[in-house]
């Protein structure tokens, strides 16, 4: 039997993919079944579908989930309502995977900043996930240097220039020979994990690896 804890009986644990409370003496999860289908396991977390994507500057990247039904709900979810317990959720399942794929050999997390920082959900996600796994996170090294149009209103070709040079490090010192978890709720066409690498490696990071809670399995 899995250990009760005591702010779970007060405050009962919310199912993040319907909003269900968990019973907390079993903690068994009450979507479990239909979500299975869209989880990533072994292999296919790592790079998943990289060929359609733009990955070509970071080392490489580590997704939970597609993107598609309760998954995109609860990222829906995280964005638009103060969902606190769906970001430490999403967190928990991210370093699990990160745990059962590659261990935890990383110095810090930095989030992808979100889109005129309302709402700030990546911030969220990268909080509990340095927590997780014991790291600093740093929410403020990654910033935008100019501002951006949304990527999903653009062709792909317009995504890349979109983002050419939008973001700088601020104190490269703090990011100097540090390998990076760089996380985001949902890989697209990978060209803001990307851009976002290969700014952080220009100002001296060792290594740079995205971690998504999600992927999408086409871009429109
Ligand atoms: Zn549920």
């Amino acid at each position: 039997m899995p250990k009760i804890r005591i702010i779970d009986l007060l405050f009962p644990p919310r199912c993040i993919f319907c909003g269900g409370i968990i019973e907390v003496f079993t903690y068994s999860k009450c979507c479990d079944e239909k979500v299975k289908k869209y989880k990533l396991e072994g292999d296919l977390r790592v790079d998943y579908l990289k060929h359609i994507r733009d990955l070509s500057d970071i080392a490489g990247t580590l997704t939970s989930y597609i993107y598609s039904g309760p998954v995109a709900k609860s990222i829906v979810d995280l964005k638009f309502g103060k969902n606190y317990h769906i970001a430490r959720e999403i967190a928990k399942i991210m370093s699990k995977d990160l745990k059962d794929t590659f261990g935890f050999d990383y110095d810090v997390v930095i989030p992808i900043p979100s889109y005129k920082n309302i709402n700030r959900h990546s911030e969220k996600i990268a909080k509990y996930l340095s927590k997780e796994i014991g790291i600093k996170n740093l929410p403020d090294c990654l910033v935008k240097s100019r501002k951006t149009k949304k990527q999903h209103e653009l062709t792909l070709n317009g995504r890349r220039k979109n983002l050419s040079g939008a973001f700088c490090v601020k104190d490269p010192s703090r990011i100097a020979g540090k390998k990076i978890l760089l996380c985001d709720d949902v890989l697209t066409s990978g060209n803001t994990l990307n851009e976002a690498g290969k700014t952080l490696k220009a100002s001296g990071a060792y290594s740079v690896l995205g971690v998504t809670f999600s992927a999408t399995d086409k871009i429109k």
